[in-house]
């Protein structure tokens, strides 16, 4: 099948994999023809390319080969908290320790296989460092745009990659745009670029196989450009295509309400969304105020029955630390925002405590520090046993 890239809003169709948008404004994404397809076989490959029939490129360069087939955890200790019965899709394994790894590694092979010997990035999170370490990985160079005021630290992980990191001074949201309409022969693997897109739908292709013919009744998901939202329900919409799911999960939107373009749009009954003025907030992954595929996500939720939510700080603070304690898991504060929405969810009466959810955890909380009081007392080596019964009279580890 040759290559095409398709409009989920006006339903034009380019027989090219170079534009990123359609003529409408709205982002476009590959499509396939999903119709013969089947799980594959026990014996293929686990992760990414284990789904090469329904990508743009089929085998990995550099570290692709250790993207996706993350684990699918069932949480019921996590349970009450959520208000339905959990799972959590631990994304934070991928090797730069985010999902952006799927998307990176499409992005990346394909470049890489139509000879392209650069590739781009406006990013100075997750993105960047997934597209910087696959890039070296590759032997590709790579351009990584970051807003002019971005501290040094935050950049230190990227760095280690050597990417060409450019500051940039202006609209950071224009920038997105702006990189997309350069010709200088990079690859831009943008938030919600069609290759990215492609890679990241794999991740609804592993929920919807772990629960075949089972389908979960939900995915939550933090949202912030949209591209990651788009790449779910692109997935589902091939797996019904494919007669593999007979109805759609419901996806959950969330986002943290000083920073909700989406929610507000949703909330207020609009079929766009547009910039708003933000806020700061913890979860700094998901802080963009002019979201490229916001659009496209509200479409999705609409789409599936679903709903965008926000969250607020001090509830993103208490879903991340419950993850830690209860469950075990250390995630980044974005990640944690997809818990905080379910239990807003279950306390609307939305999400029902009968209800499988996954939430997609999306990152891995062992990148970045957090403030916190750490207790630690010293006990003399001499008294070790008397000692250890005093400090487990504190009560400290007990379910
Ligand atoms: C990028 C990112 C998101 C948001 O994904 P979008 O595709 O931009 O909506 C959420 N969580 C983490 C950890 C991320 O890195
Ligand atoms: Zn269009």
């Amino acid at each position: 099948m040759s290559p095409r890239l398709d409009c989920y809003a006006c339903g034009k169709s380019y027989a090219t994999l170079d534009r990123k948008r359609c003529e409408c404004g709205e982002p476009l994404w590959f499509d396939v023809d999903s119709e013969g397809f089947v799980w594959p076989d026990a014996g293929r490959s686990r992760g990414v390319y284990r789904y090469a029939d329904v990508l743009p490129v089929t085998e990995p360069v550099g570290i692709g080969g250790a993207a996706g087939a993350t684990p699918l955890l069932r949480t019921p200790r996590l349970d009450s908290f959520a208000g339905c019965e959990l799972y959590l899709k631990s994304e934070g394994q991928n090797p730069t320790g985010s999902f952006k790894d799927r998307g990176s590694t499409v992005g990346v092979s394909y470049a890489a296989e139509t000879g392209t010997g650069w590739v781009g990035t406006v990013s100075h999170g997750n993105m960047a460092l997934s597209v910087s370490a696959h890039a070296a990985g590759a032997g590709l160079e790579c351009a990584v745009f970051v807003p002019e005021e971005t501290p040094e630290e935050r950049l230190e992980l990227i760095a280690r990659h050597d990417p060409r990191i450019v500051r940039v001074e202006g609209d950071y949201g224009q920038l997105y745009h702006d990189s997309l309409s350069l010709d200088a022969g990079v690859e831009f693997l943008n938030s919600d670029t069609p290759l990215r897109v492609a890679g990241q739908k794999t991740v609804a292709y592993e929920i919807c196989e772990r629960f075949a013919p089972a389908v979960p009744d939900a995915i939550a998901l933090p949202v912030s450009s949209g591209g990651q939202a788009s790449a779910i329900w692109k997935a589902l919409l091939e797996l019904e295509r494919a007669a593999l799911i007979d109805t759609v999960p419901k996806l959950y939107l969330v986002q943290a309400a000083a920073c909700d373009p989406i929610a507000t749009a949703y909330r207020d009954g609009r079929e766009g969304v547009t910039p708003i003025d933000a806020g700061e907030t913890i979860a700094v992954s998901i802080a963009n105020s002019d979201p490229p595929s916001g659009t496209r996500a509200l479409a999705a939720t609409r789409a599936t029955d679903g709903a965008v939510v926000s969250v607020t700080e001090p509830a993103i603070e208490d879903a991340m630390d419950h993850l830690a304690t209860v469950g075990g898991l250390s995630v980044e504060p974005s990640s944690a925002v997809a818990i905080a929405g379910l239990r807003a969810l279950a306390g609307s009466g939305e999400v029902d405590e009968n209800d499988t959810v996954v939430a997609v955890v999306t990152g891995s909380g062992y990148k970045e520090r957090y403030d916190s009081d750490v207790e630690g007392r010293t006990i003399d080596l001499a008294a070790l046993e008397d000692e250890l019964v005093a400090v487990m009279g504190t009560g400290r580890g007990k379910p």
